[in-house]
């Protein structure tokens, strides 16, 4: 099976199950963890964070932020294809008693005259806005990535209206592999932001929240309302520690993969190719006449290629357990499945 459904579909290496077996491990809910305490200490200096907080899943991170920067009815501002509004069953809606306004956005990325746009007028009808969320890199709108600049800039926008900036990081680290930019230069420009350890860094469990120690003290209360709060969990903080020192660096490998795969894609007549393609997400629409989406990503499945079908496109996803070949394999079979 070559399975580009997801980047959350990794397997711990040998390795990493070795520094699993030998963590150091404590009672995590009252703080006394010494693996899951030095992954908090290696992440809020990674982000330039004062604190950061652990919690099990990426869906948490975001469940536990809106919550702890809003007060019920207020509104969060989010682009409209964020995770936090279309992937999460409406955690952000049902725990927090939010409204999310969808901003426009092209491949999942705003500008700050829509932020501006979207900010309720004051009056006593309106649900103020107190959050904005930019998802780094974007998922649904294919692994793109906000440079600093236009980061920056819808920051502002936010800040103008005394708005809190609440990043989804959970590929932060592929958007600084792309780009060269440090994570603390991107999350300088927020409040909180979290990365996720199980998506292209390969650990089994696990996710990272950071902010100031004000707000993560706030947080971690909001952590125990969910029930996020863990004993032992240093058996999974230790894969995350080793993914921080083995699995950063390499998501380069990752990304020349997706272009590998994007430039093999492309060549095949029948399909239309995302214009960008910036990290290890690709989406793509079938247009070859008697052929759909659901079609191929059965065929494809058939011949042991693994894709993720949505709506219209197909997402593929390179990461850890996907090597070069096997890419290249997948665009032949592809090509194969589109000429028959
Ligand atoms: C996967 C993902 C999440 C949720 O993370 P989990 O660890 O799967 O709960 C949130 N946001 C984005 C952008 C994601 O890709």
């Amino acid at each position: 099976m070559i399975n580009l459904t997801s980047d959350t579909a990794t397997q711990p290496t040998p390795a990493m199950r070795a520094a699993i077996a030998a963590a150091a491990v404590g009672d995590e809910q009252t703080n006394s963890d010494p693996t899951v305490n030095e992954l908090k200490a290696r992440v809020a200096a990674l982000l330039g964070k004062e604190a950061a907080l652990w919690l099990p899943t990426g869906t948490m991170c975001n469940l536990v932020a809106v919550r702890t920067h809003t007060q019920p009815g207020q509104t969060v501002l989010a682009d409209h294809q964020a995770h936090v509004l279309r992937l999460e069953s409406g955690g952000a809606a049902v725990a927090s008693n939010v409204f999310i306004e969808p901003l426009p956005s092209q491949y999942g990325q705003f500008t700050a005259a829509a932020v501006h746009a979207a900010i309720p007028f004051d009056m006593v009808y309106t649900p103020p806005a107190s959050l904005l969320c930019v998802e780094q890199t974007h998922n649904l709108g294919g692994g793109t990535v906000w440079t600093l600049e236009e980061l920056t800039a819808v920051a502002a926008a936010a800040r103008e209206h005394g708005l809190a900036v609440h990043m989804d990081g959970a590929r932060l680290l592929n958007a600084v592999i792309a780009t060269g930019t440090a994570a603390a230069d991107f999350a300088a420009q927020t409040d909180s932001v979290w990365i996720d350890f199980t998506k292209g860094l390969g650990a089994p469990i696990g996710a990272v929240l950071a902010g100031s120690a004000a707000f993560i003290e706030r947080a971690r209360r909001n952590k125990h309302v969910f029930g996020g709060a863990m004993r032992q969990a240093g058996i999974a903080a230790a894969a995350c520690l080793y993914a921080l020192d083995h699995h950063v660096e390499r998501l380069a490998e990752d990304h020349a993969n997706m272009q590998l795969l994007a430039r093999g894609l492309r060549q095949i007549d029948g399909l239309r190719v995302a214009e960008r393609v910036d990290t290890n997400i690709l989406f793509f629409e079938v247009t070859r006449p008697g052929w759909d989406a659901a079609r191929l990503r059965a065929a494809l499945a058939e011949r042991g290629v693994g894709m993720v079908q949505l709506g219209q496109r197909i997402r593929a996803v390179t990461h850890l357990d996907v090597s070069r070949d096997e890419v290249a394999t997948a665009v032949a079979i592809t090509a194969e499945l589109l000429a028959a």
